[in-house]
């Protein structure tokens, strides 16, 4: 979401005719864009803001800016840490930031002037920006079809810095993904905290179906665009009519990144998240069932408050019962504004880091022998880039979102074709074109 909230800030900088260039060194204005989920995210970012604003003198060195959700968390207050910061843009405000790096360009001599833009934007639709005219060097897009979160879940700070949840329509969503489809993108990425749950409270279900099914049976209608992808649901919003569409809409990949979070139903109810462990492996099974070369994927959180070796042993074999071939495990990191800051029996760092190595090498181990099971098999893949490593060696994913490296030229970026795999590490695939 962050890098779709970039590329759009980009652009309307581009469009007020500032050039993005690509090394820091001699930009005049650099802007972070931030998170705000853990701490170490915010950490980070004050540190590189820090480095640049010592980093060269006052009057030769660039205008500084922190945009999003850890300018919105923190506003004026990050000025304690950053006396020198320039511009502070929340989440609300993006589409106003060449208008803020205007007039800060144009301040008169010393004078220091300081700009800090967080209040609520009227007009809900304001900064949900479609995206027809953005440069694409790549054949896969994000499209944002909501912003903000009405969940509350107790660890959570996103419904604090993205606000309440604000739906585009499905006509303006399909009409950018038909634009970026003519523009030769061949699959796109739809993004929102909630994303299922698109629509809620605000469009009406037809057929019994929800408006976010209703959304992908529109994309999938549109000539061109091979593959759509979304990012991330929430178990509470995952129905019978969202797993049929991975049997009746061809184009959804065949792949899902569910939040898991915990696999202890007194640490879910703790955390706020209202579902069970048995609905939860019981949406799972049926993904697999519906699909059985569905990949699934999940975020886990390890050290919660009060979480016991019980509790953790819980998440462990959920994790194991579903196979997870993909995972983001995160230690708790405690948010200030959050509920469970307060909660009792926070749980010691080195038991965090011990559970945390628990679950990265159990996630290893699944997807190494997973990935094992596709030596020899052919897929299909969108070739996205060249490799990070090796000359001549493209990546490509296949629909399960697996990397795939092969022998290719570079004028093969946005094509598709089959490969056959031969060799895997647990995060990557090899193979040959065939
Ligand atoms: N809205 C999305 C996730 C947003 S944040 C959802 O509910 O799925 C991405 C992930 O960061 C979360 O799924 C969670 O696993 C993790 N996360 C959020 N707050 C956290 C915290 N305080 N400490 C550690 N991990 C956290």
């Amino acid at each position: 979401m962050n890098e779709r909230d970039s590329e759009d800030v980009a652009y309307k900088l581009k469009e007020k005719g500032y050039e993005i260039v690509s090394d820091e060194k001699i930009a005049d204005v650099v802007l972070l864009n931030t998170c705000s989920v853990r701490e170490q995210a915010e950490l980070k970012a004050i540190g590189k803001a820090g480095h640049l604003l010592r980093s060269q003198n006052k009057n030769t060195r660039p205008i500084v800016g922190v945009m999003g959700c850890m300018a919105q968390n923190r506003g004026a207050d990050l000025f304690d840490h950053l006396p020198d910061l320039d511009l502070v843009v929340g989440t609300q405000k993006f589409h106003r930031v060449p208008q803020y790096v205007d007039s800060l360009i144009d301040r008169v001599g010393d004078i220091p002037k300081r700009i800090v833009a967080i209040e609520d934007e009227e007009g809900s639709e304001s900064e949900i920006k479609d995206h027809l005219d953005t440069e694409i060097d790549n054949p896969t897009a994000f499209v944002s079809i909501m912003q903000g979160c009405n969940m509350n879940c107790s660890f959570c700070i996103v419904p604090k810095t993205r606000g309440k949840e604000r739906y585009r329509t499905i006509e303006s969503i399909v009409e950018e993904c038909r634009e970026l489809a003519d523009r030769g993108i061949r699959e796109v990425t739809l993004l929102g905290q909630i994303v299922n749950a698109y629509g809620r409270g605000s469009l009406r279900k037809i057929n019994n179906k929800t408006p976010f099914v209703q959304l992908l049976e529109s994309i999938d209608k549109i000539d061109g665009l091979e593959r759509i992808r979304f990012t991330s649901p929430h178990p509470i919003s995952f129905g019978e009519d969202l797993i049929n569409c991975y049997k009746t809409i061809p184009s959804l990949c065949e792949y899902v990144h569910l939040p898991m979070q915990s696999g202890s139903d007194r640490i879910l109810k703790l955390m706020n998240r209202p579902y069970s462990r048995q609905r939860y492996l019981e949406i799972a099974m049926k993904l697999r069932e519906v699909n059985p070369k569905m990949r699934l994927s999940t975020d886990i959180i390890v050290g919660f408050p009060d979480e016991t070796e019980n509790d953790f042993e819980l998440t462990k074999s959920a994790f194991e019962e579903v196979n997870f071939e993909m995972a983001f495990i995160f230690k708790y990191s405690e948010r200030k504004g959050t509920p469970a800051v307060s909660f009792n029996n926070h749980v010691p760092r080195e038991v965090k880091e011990q559970r945390n190595q628990v679950l990265l090498s159990l996630l290893e181990k699944q997807s190494l022998k997973s990935n094992n099971l596709s030596i020899g098999k052919r897929f299909q893949i969108l070739v996205e880039s060249k490799a990070k490593r090796g000359v001549g060696k493209l990546m490509g994913r296949t629909r399960c979102n697996r990397k795939v490296i092969y022998d290719g030229e570079n004028c093969e970026i946005g094509q598709m074709f089959n490969v056959q795999i031969s060799s895997a590490t647990p995060t990557t695939l090899f193979g040959e074109k065939i």
